[in-house]
């Protein structure tokens, strides 16, 4: 488990997305696979199968992968399911669901940002009313955790009010899909998208949607796009058996199996959480030993990423504090909130509970730039 101890690695990734993989997910790609052959469609059709199973205990739904990092997936998804007389509601409180919005923008899919603020949560009681505000909206979108604060935003209560104006509900749970467990059926979820470097631990290379067969069903010809054409990838691998439309990342599909593997041999979904869960409480403990606050109260903090308050004393300063904890084996994140100087410490990945002891032993010594 200790990354440092491999001299190609010499330094664990505390990022939400690259993250540190393990030895094993590397070794997956020192193969060739050639993308239409039918060992490797076999590969696909049977991730597409054990995606669609996390998505949900229920029937029903089906995964699409699909080339690039994950906002070409959540393109794809807003490009192709809303259809041309529709508009969507950008339930928004950071960067990731601000980017949904400018994705519906640039596609000129008519669009209304409502915006909670970075240190909120979205509302869900406020869904109806801006639903009934706004009738010709057809679909609702939000980030489940955003990744700008580390926030977790309600999405099970957001869904019912979703589902109760009868809108299409659209879920980016890019950094938590794999490391919280997530039942669409239960949440109301028609889509919900992630990638192949967050949660499941894989290297970056391509994202996923999963969906409700019935909703992708009804969706042909409507993309804006050609190569994001998310019905069209969908059936080249339902009929094709596993068939990409163009050039798949074979390396990064291959290893991507083996994290699949690897979350399984884990205990699945709800072993990883815990696992997340524990790390993130006991970073957030020994932080507050060393005088650093988060920015959000506990409740609203998300296992996935924290982001921290930039401590006050004129020794600090994140630059050099980055490079002394790089060079002690640790990669951090900057802040990302407007309103506030934060840094971000992410513990997605192949991270220890001794990984979190000495990365706290690591920040004591390296806060104060002049000491
Ligand atoms: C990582 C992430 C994305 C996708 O970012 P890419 O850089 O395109 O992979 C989207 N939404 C959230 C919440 C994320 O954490």
């Amino acid at each position: 488990m200790d990354q440092t101890h491999c001299p190609d690695n010499p330094y664990l990734l505390l990022t939400p997305g690259p993250l540190s993989t393990s030895k094993t997910v590397k070794a997956a790609m020192l193969r060739d696979w050639c993308t239409w052959d039918t060992d490797y469609n076999a590969i696909v059709t049977d991730l597409r199968e054990r995606l669609a199973a996390m998505a949900s205990p229920q029937p029903g739904y089906t995964a699409t992968l699909m080339q690039g990092s994950g906002t070409f997936c959540v393109e794809a998804c807003v490009g192709t399911l809303i259809p041309e007389d529709g508009g969507l509601l950008v339930l928004a409180n950071g960067a990731y669901g601000a980017r949904i919005a400018t994705i519906a923008r640039v596609l000129r899919i008519p669009v209304v940002e409502e915006d909670f603020g970075e240190v909120n949560p979205v509302d869900p009681d406020r869904v109806a009313a801006l639903l009934s505000a706004h009738p010709a909206l057809t679909h609702v979108a939000v980030v489940h955790c955003e990744t700008t604060t580390g926030m977790l935003n309600p999405i099970q209560a957001i869904g019912a009010a979703v589902k109760a104006a009868g809108k299409t509900y659209l879920v980016d749970a890019m950094s938590s899909f794999g490391g919280i467990p997530i039942d669409m059926a239960d949440i109301g979820a028609d889509a919900l998208v992630s990638s192949a470097n967050k949660c499941i631990q894989g290297v970056p290379g391509f994202g996923f949607v999963l969906a409700r067969r019935d909703v992708l069903t009804g969706c042909a010809g409507r993309a804006r796009s050609l190569s994001l054409d998310l019905y069209a990838q969908w059936r080249a691998m339902e009929e094709g058996g596993g068939k990409w439309r163009f050039t798949s990342p074979t390396h990064v599909v291959r290893a991507f199996a083996q994290a699949m593997d690897e979350l399984a041999a884990e205990g699945g979904v709800a072993a990883r959480f815990a696992r997340y869960a524990s790390n993130q409480q006991r970073l957030v403990a020994g932080m507050a030993d060393l005088g650093f606050d988060t920015l959000l109260p506990r409740p609203l903090q998300s296992p996935i990423i924290t982001s921290f308050r930039s401590p006050t004393h004129p020794d600090y300063a994140f630059k050099p504090f980055y490079e002394r904890l790089k060079a002690k084996g640790f990669v951090i994140y900057p802040g990302k909130v407007t309103t506030a100087d934060t840094f971000r410490i992410g513990n997605i990945g192949e991270v220890s509970p001794a990984d979190i002891e000495r990365l706290l032993s690591a920040v004591a010594e390296s806060m104060y730039w002049k000491a």
